[in-house]
């Protein structure tokens, strides 16, 4: 399909620039729309271009910005990519968005992904279209005077509810044993049992096996923890093998929740088609934005599976999800830590409130606002270099999965 000329190419924007009186203006549209159907579609967002895009690396991650040739700039976070190398993708992504509209988020997202079928899925990739992809949203929401939620269909709740809260608590287990003695399986028990006596039976709590607990322990660990009941138990094994999950599905009693670690509808289908999990965990930040996260939850939601949003973002990533959580019918629980440095970087316009919840973003586009001086100094602090984590290793010295 030929896009109308005003989609693409910059000179009509010069055009459309010189007209100057709003009845110019609209006597154009008019003469457009009589003299080409596609002219219908003019409207304030046409003229917009993408005109530049800075990436930050900050610590472990990277703040994008993507400036336009209207003073909009957007911003997105990317995490869980070695910054350097997410920093180096994003500006090599920019390639493909020169001078396109940002408000062509869809659009801009499937030429990103599917550029290079070599290079299609992935966390490096799917990681970095996310912090670019909340760009977008952000100053499409700018453009428009609305938080992004309001261009995600409107809000569905008034408050969204997170954790960790004084009633919600979640706790978890680091890597295990291929097969639990009583005291071992007997610590993580006791975890979730004091966890249920600070909260009371009107409290929530959540247990995190972060993939670490090998099958036979965990089916041995969630049928002692039976009586504490819990909301969900979180990652109960390693994504990549279905037959896994269906087992422990088979064997558990307990609501099932995984998907930080699977980054598209693709990755999430096999769960609810095979119906091992009762909660879907997507991440904002990793699932590619804004926009994969959304069609995550609709297919969640054909499948009456809810969603818990992982989240390990700073306020900017967080927020982002904040407005998916805020716009998609089957919402459970969200995950939201405070952390202190990032938020000398980030200020978000929402609320905590006393019941465990936040507000509904207020201001417009994903309602953040970015501190570019903080953002230098702790981008320029040697202390918050990044280095790889490394890998989790066993009584015995072999690396174990966490
Ligand atoms: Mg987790």
């Amino acid at each position: 399909m030929t896009l109308p000329s005003h989609e693409t190419h910059i000179p009509r924007r010069t055009l459309l620039g010189s007209i100057g009186a709003a009845a110019g203006a609209a006597l154009f549209a008019g003469e457009a729309r009589a003299a080409d159907p596609a002219g219908a579609v003019l409207d304030r967002t046409s003229s917009i271009r993408i005109t530049r895009l800075t990436p930050h690396i900050c610590r472990d991650r990277v703040y994008v910005k993507i400036d336009t040739n209207h003073g909009i700039s957007g911003w997105g976070e990317i995490k869980g990519v070695v910054p350097t190398v997410a920093a180096a993708l994003a500006s090599s992504m920019f390639e493909m968005l020169d001078g396109q509209n940002p408000t062509r988020i869809e659009h801009l997202w499937q030429v990103l992904y599917r550029a290079e079928r070599n290079q299609r899925g992935g966390a490096f990739m799917l990681h970095t279209i996310a912090g670019i992809d909340m760009a977008l949203w952000d100053i499409t929401g700018q453009l428009w005077g609305v938080p992004v939620y309001r261009l995600l269909g409107g809000p569905l709740r008034e408050k969204i509810r997170v954790y960790p809260t004084d009633k919600a608590i979640k706790v978890g287990s680091g890597p295990q044993p291929q097969s639990g003695n009583p005291d071992q399986i007997e610590r993580m028990v006791q975890s979730v049992r004091n966890a249920r006596e600070k909260v009371g039976p009107d409290g929530t709590v959540m247990f995190d096996a972060h993939s670490a607990v090998p099958p036979a322990m965990l089916i041995q660990f969630a049928a002692a923890i039976e009586p504490y009941n819990l909301l969900f138990l979180e990652e109960p094994a390693v994504p990549g093998n279905i037959e896994v999950f269906k087992r422990l599905k088979q064997q558990i009693r307990i609501p099932l929740a995984a998907g930080e670690r699977d980054r598209t509808i693709w990755g999430i289908l096999p769960y609810l088609a095979e119906k091992v999990l009762d909660i879907v965990q997507p991440d904002c930040g990793y699932t590619g934005g804004i926009s994969q996260m959304r069609k995550i939850a609709t297919l969640a939601e054909a499948y009456m599976t809810p969603i818990a949003p992982h989240c390990t973002q700073s306020y900017l990533g967080m927020t982002a999800s904040f407005h998916v959580a805020a716009s998609v019918p089957l919402f459970l629980i969200h995950e939201a830590y405070d952390d202190e440095l990032l938020g000398t970087i980030v200020k978000p316009h929402w609320k905590r409130t006393d019941d465990g919840h936040v507000t509904l973003p207020e201001g417009t586009g994903l309602c953040v606002d970015v501190n570019e001086t903080a953002l230098a100094k702790v981008a320029a602090d040697p202390n918050y270099k990044y280095r790889w984590r490394g890998p989790k290793l066993d009584a015995d010295g072999g690396v174990v999965d966490y």
